[in-house]
């Protein structure tokens, strides 16, 4: 059995996040595992850039209102309780509502995220579909 003690939580950097986002790495396997696990907590109004994993990744909300929009899609709303997974290659963002934060669990397991633009303004505000509003 392995205990791991808590480790500093991480700013995600300006290069690859609009506004305030942290993460808690929650379990990084070791080789030849590739699980990895992000706890990530993000501001009001904070989002990733437009980013795909070679293996695709899975989000659960845990907390707060969220906002997540693949290439060509709706932004959706997410909710606590709610997975959204991202297959392999798919570009997409996710991050938190205009007025609420957001708290998700991030489960993937390449090494080799292809980062994009910002999301913009226009495209953030975009009117989300929220399937249980
Ligand atoms: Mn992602």
């Amino acid at each position: 059995m392995q205990f791991e003690p808590k480790q500093p939580t991480a700013k995600g950097p300006a290069e690859l996040f609009t506004g305030d986002v942290h993460f808690d790495v929650i379990a990084r396997g070791d080789a030849p595992s590739r699980l990895r696990v992000n706890l990530v907590r993000f501001s009001p109004g904070a989002r990733t850039a437009w980013h795909r994993h070679s293996l695709g990744q899975t989000l659960h909300v845990t907390d707060g209102i969220g906002l997540v929009q693949a290439r060509r899609g709706d932004v959706r709303v997410m909710r606590p309780g709610d997975t959204v997974y991202t297959p392999p290659g798919e570009w997409h963002w996710h991050g938190a509502s205009a007025d609420s934060f957001m708290c998700h669990l991030a489960m993937w397991e390449d090494d080799d995220a292809t980062w994009g633009d910002h999301v913009t303004d226009d495209e953030y505000g975009a009117a989300p579909i929220d399937l249980r509003g």
